[in-house]
């Protein structure tokens, strides 16, 4: 079942790219485990996965432990994370996808032993549940990086709301893609920002059509039947 559900996610990550002439490679798949146990997760890595996601820390250390045989993975933190926290998890993992604070970004780089890959989560649509920073901000908060070594910005993250229509959806990824392409545009050694974290089970298609480079996927793989 999971394998299955694997096989129809790549494919429709590959009939997406082909509608607008993308290359499936440039896209990264990050199966989030959240909501399953180590022993499915490693039923994904024996079927190929690379790229395992958690959204809480505790999580994503006993998975990594539970894994350990399986040297290649790359470990994708992608739920906010508590500055005190900071230093249990941010040398353990290859991406931190929630960076929404100042204050965050300092704690990390006190704790980081390696420049860490960072996304800046934008709150593109302005829900009030959503976490980021305000589309608006992203700039003077990218400046305030400047002098923080350990702290990479790879890319930009977002989350669509549930409820949206495919339409704002779109919307909201088209958004994101003109934020990242216009910090790219400053060239700053420390915020590349050529990646856009973005798409979810229910929106990866569209976030693919509108320039994502890693999706997060998780209910789609583990959903029977
Ligand atoms: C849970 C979660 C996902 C995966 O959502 P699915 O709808 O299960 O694919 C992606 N990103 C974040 C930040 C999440 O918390």
């Amino acid at each position: 079942m999971i394998a299955e559900n694997l096989h129809r996610i790549e494919q429709e990550i590959q009939e997406s790219c082909a509608l607008v002439s993308r290359n499936p490679q440039d896209i990264t798949m990050v199966a989030v485990t959240k909501s399953v146990d180590s022993m499915t997760a490693n039923e994904l890595v024996e079927l190929g996965v690379t790229d395992l996601a958690e959204n809480r820390v505790d999580k994503l250390l006993e998975k990594k432990q539970n894994l350990s045989q399986h040297q290649q993975l790359h470990w994708h933190l992608i739920g906010n994370l508590q500055r005190r926290k900071v230093k249990l998890i941010i040398n353990e993992i290859d991406y931190f996808h929630a960076l929404d604070s100042l204050r965050l970004a300092q704690e990390i780089q006190k704790r980081a032993e390696r420049p860490i890959n960072c996304f800046i989560e934008v709150n593109v649509s302005g829900e009030e549940s959503k976490h980021g920073i305000k589309p608006e901000e992203l700039h003077s908060f990218i400046k305030e990086l400047a002098d923080l070594d350990k702290v990479k910005i790879v890319g930009l993250m977002t989350m669509a709301p549930y409820e949206a229509s495919q339409q704002s959806v779109r919307k909201i990824f088209a958004t994101l893609k003109q934020l990242q392409e216009s910090v790219k545009n400053q060239n700053l050694q420390y915020a590349p920002c050529t990646e856009l974290s973005m798409g979810m089970s229910q929106d990866f298609k569209t976030a693919i059509e509108e320039g994502a480079t890693f999706v997060r996927i998780g209910t789609a793989l583990f959903k029977k039947g």
